[in-house]
């Protein structure tokens, strides 16, 4: 499990940055639409800059790490931090609360920098976290629970989510910290967390982001539809949320699986690698110890070095010629026969003396009638040999050993040219040969304090600083000296030793890192999709709104200025249109004309049919009246039964002809529920110097007139001085 996620801390920085980086720009739209910008401006460049932080911590797995580059982020988690204490402080403001002022922010960072100054980067970092992490993301977590106080619905719970994830992250982040041997953080930190546990705590921190952002997103959401206030908006926010959510949930498992994927095929290639140069090597070593394996047995099976171990005959000059011989042909360093008690017999020329040490194996083996092979360490010369030995026999008796030690100087100057790191180890992993000199006698794998006691005795001085976490039995992707390495190990067939390579691979992440660069890309792409969505339907909603006030202004403008009952002009619009055409008559010279009607003796219609009869009498007679009417002219219900035409440029005339055709039409006509009816009119021309009321009160004694003669008719006004338009009326024509 551990082991699993610490091959994919590089995902984990990435989506936790990712989520940051979203609340950032989540708390930047809100600040947009909040007339109290401030603090979520400030949480906005928190997101941002953590986001960031994370993202710069990928960075340093894949090209590495370096001390300016550790300090650098250690100041840039501080500043996200200060963002955070800011983003609290002033809501608490707002809320009420009594709060220090940002002075405080000096003496926080200041603490952080002593810790720095006085002990390393490292307790920095744990000081950002204790003095400013820690109280930042509690007091944010009490902000958004006093703000739920007052919510209500999903906004809510939202909030208290986002309480409960930056409490939990207070926790995760403040209090957590890289290990130290010293203080707290040598209790609780990223180590013990993961030992615990089994996850490492970046991905708790990353979840808990993802928590805070998207609890925070419905908060935006609320805002946002508060701000349009439709329910159209408010549903789409609402879908548009859920939407969201499993779309990138859905892109980060693809790219999550995409990244896996570019890394296990870069993985079998480095495994692949990996075995192809270790089984070389261990062929290379095989034919180093085959040649002697094969001569040491020549050796033992040889007359005359029986004959030497019998003492049957004196055959020592023959012997060491065999001897000789043997030793040159297998490329050994040197070759002995040993006596049952360990005394050498014989050695070949040059042979140097043979310890106890060395002796050991091959006797105690050679007496109990088997061949031995095996390497030893001379921890005078940093040397490794090779030893392989035989018993020599007379007849089923042993009566000597055959000896061949063979320097592996060859080898190891072969694989000198190998450019990564290997180890030849023995069986408790001790490096006896290798081309990091640095690591020569440093156990790779933890052992026992006994063991290495027992081990220094033929070894000399042992490194204690194991290289591995622990041994590896055939291969491991593990952790080197801080930086991740492929470790490959292969037994030799000759007393538990064996070789081990390691790979660095911090290629790995390179090659992950395309996956989660296709991952980031279609993060953004469907983002920008979403919110560019959200903007049209906004727009939709906004235009949709803008439509509609503009058709209910036109509506109620209608109804101001038309008579209900009949649809033509009302009193109210036609005394704003008298006046407008009687100054346009004026200044353009053109003649102005009035017809008023009034039904005859309506009163007993309506006594004798009914008011709703003598209602739709009325309706006929203004669809007859619009008839009559010029698109120019103003028909209007002057009040009652009472009727009135304005006719820009007609005469009286014109007018006249109007009137009088419009009342043989009603005359004609047949009305539903009465039969016939008719109407009296009055006809006036204006003159230039008249008042409207003058006007309409000549066109009012005309019609009284026509009542007085017997109704059924038209008068006329008696023509003025100073009519306009004098033989330009234009309604002469019309009917
Ligand atoms: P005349 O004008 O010929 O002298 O006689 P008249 O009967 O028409 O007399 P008057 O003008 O006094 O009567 C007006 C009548 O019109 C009174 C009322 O019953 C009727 N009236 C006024 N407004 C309406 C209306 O909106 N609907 C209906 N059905 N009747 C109306
Ligand atoms: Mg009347
Ligand atoms: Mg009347």
């Amino acid at each position: 499990m551990h082991s699993f996620f610490a091959s994919q801390m590089d995902f984990i920085f990435f989506f936790y940055g990712l989520a940051f980086i979203l609340l950032g720009a989540i708390c930047f739209s809100i600040a947009r639409i909040l007339s109290h910008a401030g603090p979520w401006r400030a949480l906005g460049l928190f997101g941002v800059l953590h986001g960031a932080l994370e993202w710069l911590d990928l960075a340093a797995l894949i090209i590495g790490d370096h001390p300016w580059f550790a300090a650098g982020r250690i100041a840039l988690m501080t500043a996200s931090f200060v963002c955070l204490l800011e983003f609290a402080r002033l809501q608490a403001l707002r809320i009420g609360w009594r709060v220090p002022g940002r002075g405080v922010y000096l003496l926080l960072i200041l603490g952080v920098a002593l810790a720095g100054f006085f002990a390393g980067s490292k307790a920095a970092g744990a000081a950002g976290r204790y003095f400013l992490g820690f109280p930042g993301s509690i007091a944010a977590a009490l902000v958004f629970l006093q703000h739920a106080k007052v919510l209500s619905g999903r906004v809510r719970t939202a909030a208290f989510i986002a309480a409960a994830g930056f409490a939990l992250y207070g926790v995760a982040t403040g209090l957590v910290t890289p290990a130290l041997s010293y203080g707290p953080a040598a209790y609780l930190n990223n180590d013990r967390f993961a030992q615990l546990t089994g996850v490492p705590i970046q991905l708790v921190r990353g979840l808990l982001a993802c928590c805070i952002s998207f609890s925070i997103w419905v908060i935006w959401g609320y805002r946002a539809a508060a701000d349009v206030s439709s329910e159209k908006f408010a549903l789409y926010l609402r879908r548009q949320f859920g939407w969201t959510l499993a779309a990138v949930a859905a892109i980060l498992v693809c790219g999550w699986t995409l990244t896996e994927y570019l890394g296990a095929v870069y993985r079998a290639n480095v495994q692949a690698q990996a075995q192809g140069e270790i089984d070389l090597l261990g062929s290379r070593l095989a034919a180093e110890t085959a040649m002697v394996d094969g001569m040491v047995k020549a050796l033992a099976g040889s007359p005359s070095v029986v004959k030497l171990a019998t003492g049957s005959a004196p055959a020592e000059t023959e012997a060491r010629s065999v001897l000789n011989l043997q030793v040159d042909a297998s490329g050994a360093r040197s070759g002995y026969i040993l006596n049952p008690e360990g005394g050498v017999i014989a050695a070949s020329d040059g042979a140097p003396p043979l310890g106890a040490r060395e002796s050991a194996t091959p006797l105690r083996d050679a007496l109990a009638g088997r061949a031995s092979f095996s390497f030893d360490f001379d921890p005078a010369t940093l040397e490794t040999r090779y030893l392989a030995s035989r018993p020599v026999r007379d007849g089923r008796r042993v009566v000597a050993v055959a000896v061949l030690m063979k320097s592996l100087e060859g080898f190891e100057r072969d694989i000198q040219r190998l450019d990564r790191p290997y180890f030849f180890v023995n069986p408790d992993g001790v490096v006896a040969m290798t081309n990091r000199p640095a690591d020569l006698r440093r156990t790779l794998w933890p052992i026992s304090d006994e063991r290495r006691r027992a081990l220094e005795q033929a070894f000399g001085p042992l490194i204690a600083r194991p290289l591995l976490k622990q041994e590896v039995a055939d291969d491991s992707w593990t952790s080197v000296d801080g930086a991740r390495d492929y470790v490959r190990r292969s037994p030799t067939p000759h007393g538990g030793w064996s070789l081990v390579i390691l790979k660095p691979t911090r290629e790995i992440f390179a090659s992950r890192l395309l996956g989660i660069a296709i991952t980031l890309l279609a993060t953004l792409m469907a983002l920008i999709y979403i919110l560019g969505r959200q903007r049209a339907v906004r727009d939709e909603v906004e235009m949709d709104k803008r439509l509609r006030l503009q058709k209910l202004a036109d509506d109620l403008g209608l109804q101001a200025a038309t008579d209900p009952l009949t649809g033509l002009h009302n009193r109210l619009h036609l005394e704003q249109t008298f006046a407008e055409e009687m100054a346009r008559a004026r200044r353009d010279d053109t003649p102005l004309s009035l017809v008023v009607f009034d039904i005859d003796r309506f009163k007993s219609v309506n006594d004798v049919y009914g008011h709703p009869v003598g209602d739709r009498a009325l309706v006929r007679i203004a669809a007859l009246t619009r008839q009559f009417v010029r698109s120019t002219d103003f028909p209007a219900r002057w009040g009652g039964e009472e009727f009135l035409i304005l006719l820009p440029g007609a005469d009286s005339s014109a007018a006249a002809r109007i009137a009088e055709a419009l009342r043989a039409a009603i005359a004609e006509a047949e009305f539903d529920g009465v039969g016939a009816l008719t109407c009296s009119f009055g006809v006036a021309q204006f003159s230039e110097d008249q008042s409207a009321s003058a006007f309409l009160a000549r066109a009012d004694a005309a019609l009284y007139r026509a009542k007085l003669n017997g109704r059924n008719r038209a008068e006329m006004a008696p023509a003025e001085p100073g009519a306009l338009g004098a033989g330009r009326s234009v309604a002469s024509g019309l009917v």
